[in-house]
């Protein structure tokens, strides 16, 4: 559910990056990767409709080059975008030169969609020896990408101690072993992998998550795009620390920790460090896609929320917290959808604020019933929450909407401490269920096409990128 990867989004940039990533491969495997002439690339349905304002064809460009999202400096986007677009050239794998012109050879289809899932694209190549053939990637959401005609359920063969479809399963294996989530999940993760490595893998998330957040409440400016969006994390947390003075991420920890805990104070900085992220998010800075990048936010900032003003500041915690959300994420990308393009926003906002519930819940000393009653009313109170970014920019209402979603998980985690689950009247498996019904039944100008909502009714002029 955690990737480390490049904002804007997750299914239209990170996606259509590691799409390129597995097409350059399917050529290397083919033998044609130094045979290549020429690359043509088709955006379908969402993925042209909101491509320009979600960098989908700077992704693809260096997916092409052979860059990883999770190491490429991001600083470094611009200038090798621009020597794409000057030579007409672009370097496959980052070794054999062919002519490229962006403008030209990636084609956004606004009109056309693929039966399969909203967010499609085409590869189309020729070889020099005038031999052609094309190939087809769907960006299912959260960075997840499935090659036509491949399943997208993972790798099948490993045998989990805990197999686990739906919240139901969940809780069984809960009652039937004692465990909590976060034990149940790191036992099937072995099966994969060292449990030591897990353990790793997930402070490294968390390592770039508050990286993330540090660097948001620190950088100033105006967002990229044309939207003219001032950041505001970085005002937010110098009022809050009134121009206190700190060298690093722990004396920052401290100084924040020292201002107490009033209400609003802490509403302020749960605020703050979910604006700090989705501010890094949209100007293609490194994140953790959680379950997605527009949604990016919601979890550091209930982490955070939890490190800071609950004393959670221990990394068997983090872990905890980290695996207990991803267990919630995977059970709603199995039951519904963690794709805007299939379910609008509820998909995004209300699954990031019904996994950080869950974790928080979890941490916070609830029962597995708790933890799962807490996902359930997050999210509860996003069914139906449309995605109509303004411009297809991942910043209005994208931004501000994470905050929501890290409120609402906290308000959630409260409210189910303080229940009894038994009297609970909706279950995670029905609230699954009903997001999904209503993923069906939503217009598709709500699902990541930018044709309905606010990004129809607030007018703007956004100049061609
Ligand atoms: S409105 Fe929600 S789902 Fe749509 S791009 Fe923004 S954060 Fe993602």
């Amino acid at each position: 559910m955690f990737k480390i990867g490049i904002g804007p989004s997750s299914s239209h940039t990170l996606g259509p990056w590691k799409a390129a990533l597995q097409f350059l491969d399917s050529l290397e495997q083919g033998n044609n990767l130094k045979k290549v002439h020429s690359i043509k690339v088709l955006l379908y349905g969402s993925l042209a409709k909101t491509g320009v304002g979600h960098g989908t064809a700077v992704a693809i460009q260096l997916g092409l080059c052979g860059e990883d999202p999770v190491t490429f400096d991001v600083t470094a986007i611009d200038k090798s975008i621009f020597q794409i677009k000057q030579t007409q050239q672009l370097i496959i794998a980052g070794k054999y030169p062919i002519d490229f012109n962006p403008v030209d050879d990636i084609e956004f289809l606004f009109t056309e969609s693929l039966p399969f899932h909203p967010n499609a694209l085409t590869f189309l190549v020729q070889l020099q020896n005038g031999e052609s053939f094309a190939e087809t990637y769907y960006s299912i959401g959260g960075g997840f990408v499935v090659k036509e005609g491949e399943t997208s359920h993972g790798n099948n063969s490993v045998v989990l101690p805990f197999p686990i479809n739906t919240a139901k399963d969940l809780l069984h294996w809960c009652m039937k072993t004692g465990m909590m989530i976060s034990e149940i999940v790191l036992e099937n993760e072995s099966s994969w992998r060292p449990e030591p490595d897990t353990r790793k893998q997930a402070i490294n998330i968390w390592r770039v998550m508050k990286e993330c957040i540090y660097r948001g409440c620190h950088t100033q400016g105006v967002l990229p795009g044309g939207l003219n969006v001032k950041r505001r994390g970085f005002n937010l947390n110098r009022r809050l620390l009134k121009d206190t003075t700190y060298t690093d991420y722990e004396s920052w920890l401290s100084c924040i920790k020292a201002g107490g805990n009033n209400f609003t104070y802490i509403l302020d900085w749960v605020s703050c460090f979910a604006l700090a992220v989705n501010e890094e998010n949209a100007s293609f800075g490194r994140v953790v896609t959680a379950p997605t990048n527009g949604a990016a936010g919601v979890i550091p900032a209930v982490l955070q929320y939890y490190i800071c003003f609950c004393d959670g500041n221990s990394e068997e915690k983090i872990i905890q917290f980290l695996l207990t959300a991803s267990e919630v994420g995977s059970i709603f990308k199995k039951g519904a959808t963690i794709s805007a393009a299939m379910g609008g926003c509820q998909a995004e906002i209300g699954v990031s604020s019904a996994m950080a519930a869950a974790a928080l819940t979890e941490a916070m000393g609830g029962s597995q019933r708790q933890a799962l009653m807490a996902a359930e009313i997050a999210m509860e109170h996003h069914l139906g929450l449309t995605c109509d970014p303004i411009g297809g920019l991942v910043q209005i209402p994208c931004i501000e909407r994470n905050t929501m979603g890290a409120i609402k998980a906290i308000t959630a985690s409260q409210l189910a401490l303080q229940s009894q689950p038994d009297f609970a009247k909706v279950s995670l498996d029905g609230v699954i269920k009903t997001m999904w019904d209503t993923a069906l039944d939503m217009n598709s100008k709500y699902k990541e096409t930018s044709d309905g909502g606010l990004a129809i009714h607030i007018p703007i002029s956004l100049s061609e990128c």
